[in-house]
């Protein structure tokens, strides 16, 4: 999941950044509300968390235009306790949720699973293709009913697939999914996740499409 977080505050920027990245998220950071128009103009998130009392433009500002566009992005907005106006302008204006400052990290994850399964217009948190499953909010992997256990890129990875299973995602979408700005992505990364995967979920359902990218399903014809 590529989450993009607008927020001013170094302190909350810095550890929410952080926090979310040892999850295993692509987490990028802007601190004002254009370079959060900047950000949400050139480049897909699956979610942003976006505060908003910001430099330049505040959130309901970048949130009004993002809509505008027909930019679907799920939109959690963080703000005050006893902020009531905040909160209505906030939803009319488009946000998916908010979160009130300061909220605890489990909380925002789960947030952030609900928006991305509405957005996605999925009722089951689990995710199954075939015998296999993983499920985001106990970041539990089985296939067969039995338990595999896989490293939070490995994760993030094989969640990527199976949000969408059959589409092919290039090894560049891939990259988008687990790295953040500024993170440094060894050149093999994902054909080294993939073998990892591999070995661990056996090779049936994970495919290469070579020159083009990877896919979770049973195997397309050629
Ligand atoms: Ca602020």
């Amino acid at each position: 999941m590529r989450v993009l977080l607008v927020e001013d505050d170094p302190m909350i920027g810095e550890s929410l950044r952080e926090a979310l990245r040892r999850q295993g998220m692509a987490a990028d950071w802007v601190r004002d509300g254009r370079a959060a128009d900047a950000a949400l103009a050139g480049e897909r998130f699956d979610a942003v968390l976006l505060d908003l009392g910001l430099p330049q433009r505040s959130g309901v500002q970048v949130l009004q235009s993002l809509r505008a566009r027909g930019d679907a992005t799920p939109v959690i907005v963080l703000t005050a306790r006893d902020a009531l106006a905040d909160k209505v302008a906030s939803l009319d204006a488009g946000a998916d949720d908010y979160l009130v400052k300061p909220f605890e990290l489990d909380e925002l994850l789960a947030r952030l699973r609900a928006v991305g399964r509405r957005h996605a217009g999925r009722a089951q948190t689990a995710l199954q293709v075939a015998d296999l499953q993983l499920d985001p909010a106990t970041r539990e992997v089985s296939r067969g009913g039995r338990p595999v256990l896989l490293s939070a890129r490995e994760f993030a990875l094989l969640q990527a697939l199976m949000e969408r299973p059959g589409a092919i995602l290039s090894r560049a979408q891939l990259e988008d999914r687990l790295y953040g700005w500024g993170e440094e992505v060894e050149s093999n990364a994902v054909s080294v996740y993939v073998h990892q995967l591999r070995r661990k979920l056996g090779d049936d359902l994970l495919h290469t499409v070579r020159g083009v990218g990877y896919y979770v399903g049973p195997r397309k014809q050629a």
